[in-house]
């Protein structure tokens, strides 16, 4: 398979060609045409499997679709991941992906508020954060979940067992329903299936 038949366009094609995809991995010949169709994703992968790209070029996708820029004080994607170390990791992989033509913040604990602020009040495409600093900035009401179309749980296991299923909980339900939602785990623990029901719309579950 190539990345073209998997319903990707072809500009997105030479950006990844550039960036030295050539073949999707198994968990991205899964994953991405389902999410170019708009469904939801139960992911089951490991970090290594390309679950980034993934979850990452549907987004993409999307956004150059949409057109036109994120209003002030919204973001158009949020990612949510367990620790700072994989949402730089996610933030760098979108940008490789992408080109130059992407923003993105990153909402990290412990990493200057004021900054994060400035930068989310221009709009942005997509904001990849921890649970923790994410709910306090939408709490204070620095940032506008209203216009996110897309939403993702990287490493949904690693995220609960870090005690942020009631920050995640309460920020999918301050984007609403008409979302897409991709979550990712590297097991498919109970807990896990429990959080995917309550969050997730008839999803296609994928596998690595
Ligand atoms: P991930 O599992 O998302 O953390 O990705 C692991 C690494 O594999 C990252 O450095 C990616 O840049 C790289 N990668 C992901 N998908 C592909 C692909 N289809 N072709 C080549 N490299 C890839």
């Amino acid at each position: 398979t190539s990345f073209s038949e998997l319903g990707l366009s072809a500009q997105l094609v030479s950006a990844l060609t550039a960036a030295g995809f050539t073949t999707p991995t198994p968990i991205q010949a899964k994953a991405i045409p389902p999410q170019l169709e708009r469904r939801d994703i139960m992911g089951i992968a490991q970090t290594g499997s390309g679950k980034t790209a993934a979850f990452g070029l549907p987004i993409l996708a999307g956004l150059a679709e949409l057109g036109g820029r994120a209003n002030p004080m919204t973001t158009r994607a949020l990612i949510l991941a367990p620790t700072r170390e994989l949402a730089v990791q996610i933030d760098e992989v979108l940008h490789k992906l992408a080109g130059a033509k992407l923003s993105t913040v990153l909402v990290l604990g412990g990493a200057s508020r004021g900054g994060q602020i400035q930068k989310i009040a221009r709009g942005v495409d997509v904001v990849i954060a921890t649970p923790g600093r994410l709910k306090d900035l939408v709490d204070d009401r620095k940032l506008k979940l209203t216009e996110t179309r897309w939403l993702v749980l990287d490493e949904a296991d690693r995220m609960l067992d870090m005690g942020f299923i009631n920050a995640v909980k309460e920020i999918a339900r301050a984007i609403g329903p008409r979302r897409q939602t991709a979550m990712f785990s590297a097991t498919m623990a109970p807990e896990i299936a429990e959080l995917a029901k309550g969050l997730l719309n008839d999803p296609v579950r994928v596998e690595a």
